[in-house]
């Protein structure tokens, strides 16, 4: 990175457990001048940077958009242009549903230096904060990431599985790791079951994944969402569909035996 030419880094800030970023885009943080940032980074993070840094929240609630898409990329390159270290701080990773990719073109488009530093991403930590493998031998090879939400427009509209091949999916790949889909979990169900899952499929929901406030709900397509709405589930939260939701259940029994012996 050259001192005194601007440039943007495009970070990502991982899934809810601030300990979960990556070593260089906490240096990224701490080298910032200005630092743009979205609603699911967690604040503890902006702690590491230099007390003259400027922080520029971008929000994005679901249907609920603080700055417009335009608006973040003319903000990051105003101030890359003027010969500051941007960084541009994501939940998860940029690149999976985090629009990094838009302000990168954008960026390139315009002449402006940037670089991209992954992050780990929400099924990922999820998956782990809830001892769901998303792999596992002799139960699934392949797991797909999913977004159930069309939100990626600017208008923020969630409408049910527009583009999202369930009729594809449901058949294809063993574990669906479905982002953005609390509000139309019963249509996601309904869709994987029409398409050939059977009902009795294993679905978690992990809310607030690898924070100090994570839930996990588990279910079957046929159920999860009467459970869902009895345990009144918020966002943020991945839906986790297939077999290896099972495994999660093994480890708790298994822990449970071991407690009942010591105990
Ligand atoms: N770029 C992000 C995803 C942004 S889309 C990433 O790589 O993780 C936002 C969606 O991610 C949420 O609606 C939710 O489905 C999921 N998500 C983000 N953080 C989460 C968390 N801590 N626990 C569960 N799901 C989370």
């Amino acid at each position: 990175m050259n001192r005194g030419q601007g440039m943007v880094s495009i970070i990502g800030a991982g899934p809810g457990d601030p300990e979960l970023i990556t070593v260089k885009a906490l240096r990224r943080i701490e080298q910032a001048d200005v630092i743009l940032y979205d609603r699911l980074v967690s604040e503890e993070l902006l702690q590491y940077a230099r007390p003259e840094v400027r922080r520029i929240y971008c929000g994005k609630s679901p249907g609920l958009h603080h700055m417009s898409q335009q608006a973040i990329h003319r903000t990051l390159l105003q101030h890359a242009s003027a010969g500051l270290h941007v960084v541009r701080l994501k939940g998860g990773d940029p690149l999976v549903f985090g629009r990094g990719g838009e302000e990168a073109l954008f960026l390139q488009e315009h002449g402006m230096d940037y670089e991209i530093v992954p992050g780990v991403t929400a099924a990922i930590g999820a998956a782990a904060g809830a001892d769901i493998p998303l792999t596992h031998r002799g139960i699934a090879t392949s797991f797909a990431c999913v977004t159930a939400s069309r939100a990626q427009s600017e208008a923020g509209s969630e409408s049910a599985g527009d583009g999202v091949r369930w009729d594809l999916l449901a058949g294809s790949v063993d574990t669906l790791a479905i982002y953005m889909g609390v509000s139309q979990l019963q249509q996601i169900c309904t869709e994987l079951v029409r398409y050939g899952r059977p009902a009795d499929t294993p679905v978690a929901i992990i809310e607030n994944g690898t924070t100090a406030v994570q839930r996990v709900l588990t279910g079957t397509l046929e159920d999860i969402h009467a459970i869902a709405q009895a345990a009144r589930l918020g966002n943020p939260a991945l839906i986790i569909v297939g077999e290896v939701v099972r495994v999660r259940e093994q480890l708790m029994q298994i822990r449970q035996q071991a407690q009942t012996m010591i105990g």
